[in-house]
């Protein structure tokens, strides 16, 4: 089997099981309150937008199918994406993993002779700590994505894929940019516009004087060698566009056969994610354009995890994800926890089945069991990945304990014995009638109810009732 993403680099394992987290966050009234007003807005305005589109189903289905493709063909794409980079003056690395990419990124800035680099947000360089990498080498790393900068600025942890600040609210991020922002005025307000403009002057100078950024990407082209990055910002822009060398650190999964493909997700990724009908600011850009941008163009492809995926005929459909975030603002689980809770840069639903296959099921077993499988991801994502499928598949190979072994095989052999079922059930009833609550099994069996009630028993088994008919 392929590696799995390394331990000890980057942030795919949280340090506590999901339980643990999550209990801890549903005490956070605040937490909760900023979660159910965000996710519920994202909801209504995706919602409104998806409602317009008339095929938005077959939308849906172009999308996985071209997705489904790509994975099939993965080796053949990335060899012609990394030919049409290099005949297009750019350079292409490869990334087994975390530690290579990072190893990568960081000798690129030295060689630059850079001890700053500016940063769009990107989900793979959170994955693989990057900026802790960076800062190690006593390179600065500075996110230009509000939210990021906000995240950043506060010392916190990112979650939400889109909105990583998303468990702040606008005082919060106040209280952030007076206590850490260098010259900020003292009588900021809380209003969006003001931290924003606050935001702004604070980048500018970092914009115009920074020679080295790094990026993320959301598809790469392989007919052309054209990377894409969408944002709602442009901060993306000014990064992809005013620095001399451009690194752009991209999960293989990323790549799509042809420009043509790019017209569905370009449909399909702004009404799932924020909410729009099409993206603010969309840029692009395929090698070096003498005299015009970054003359210094970088692509590092990322592993870490990935190959192993793709090994799993049912788990590659993970790979399909293009990080929109709709399943998480339906997940009634993640508007409950938030995003820290999961451990992993990648919360949520796709979260629950990215980050243990990227790491291995024994190192984020947890994660599958994070879900009521109420099935609303897979609804709402526009790529129709059946995360419900692939949490249940995640579950059967998750370790479990040898009682619940035995457990199985005493209940499927009580099952296939007609009389010592119905004393079963008797025995059931009497000892629900006479526990404390009657809500809940007794050990080993009390975790299983520990956030489950179990229903009264019926007046009559289904037995009882046949038999007086
Ligand atoms: S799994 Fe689907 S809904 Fe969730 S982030 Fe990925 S593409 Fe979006």
């Amino acid at each position: 089997m392929p590696a799995t993403a390394p331990p000890g680099v980057g942030h795919l394992r949280g340090d506590e099981p999901f339980p643990a987290a999550a209990r801890r966050a549903l005490g956070d009234a605040q937490l909760r309150r900023n979660l159910r007003h965000a996710t519920t807005t994202i909801r209504g305005k995706s919602g409104a937008v998806i409602g317009e589109v008339p095929d938005w189903q077959e939308l849906r289905a172009a999308g996985a199918a071209i997705k489904a493709d790509a994975m099939a063909r993965l080796p053949e794409l990335l060899e012609q994406l990394e030919t049409a980079v290099a005949a297009a003056g750019g350079t292409v690395h490869w990334a087994a993993d975390a530690v290579e990419a990072n190893g990568i990124v960081t000798g690129l800035v030295r060689a630059a002779g850079a001890d700053r680099v500016m940063k769009v947000k990107s989900m793979a360089t959170q994955e693989i700590g990057l900026n802790e990498a960076l800062e190690a080498a006593g390179i600065e790393p500075v996110e230009t994505d509000l939210a990021e900068l906000i995240v950043q600025l506060g010392r916190d942890k990112p979650s939400h894929i889109l909105v990583p600040a998303i468990h702040r609210n606008r005082a919060e991020i106040r209280e952030i940019f007076l206590r850490e922002m260098p010259g900020v005025d003292p009588g900021l307000t809380d209003e969006p516009a003001a931290l924003a403009a606050a935001a702004r002057r604070h980048l500018r100078q970092t914009f115009l004087s920074t020679r080295v950024a790094v990026s993320g990407a959301n598809f790469a082209v392989a007919e052309t060698g054209t990377l894409a990055v969408v944002e709602s910002e442009g901060n993306g822009r000014m990064c992809l566009t005013l620095p001399e060398t451009l690194i752009t650190v991209m999960g293989v999964e990323k790549v799509i056969p042809t420009w043509r493909d790019l017209e569905v997700f370009l449909q399909l990724l702004p009404r799932a994610s924020t909410g729009e009908r099409m993206n603010p600011y969309t840029s692009m850009w395929t090698g070096v354009t003498p005299g015009d941008g970054p003359q210094q163009v970088h692509l590092v492809l990322l592993d870490n995890g990935r190959s192993a995926v793709l090994a799993d005929e049912v788990g590659r459909q993970a790979l399909h994800c293009i990080r929109c975030s709709a399943c998480l603002n339906v997940c009634p689980v993640y508007e409950r926890t938030g995003g820290h809770a999961y451990g992993s840069v990648y919360p949520g639903p796709i979260g629950a089945v990215l980050s243990p296959q990227l790491t291995g099921v024994a190192d984020n077993a947890s994660l599958p069991y994070a879900s009521s499988l109420c099935g609303a991801c897979y609804d709402a994502c526009p790529v129709m990945i059946n995360i419900p499928e692939l949490l249940v598949h995640l579950r059967a190979q998750a370790p479990h304990p040898k009682s619940e072994a035995v457990a199985m095989a005493a209940a499927a052999y009580t099952m296939d014995h007609p009389a010592l079922y119905a004393a079963a059930q008797r025995a059931a009833k009497l000892s629900r009638l006479a526990g404390p609550r009657g809500r809940g099994l007794p050990p080993p069996l009390s975790g299983w109810t520990a956030s489950r009630d179990l229903p009264n028993p019926p007046p009559q088994t289904f037995r009882q009732w046949w038999a007086e008919r």
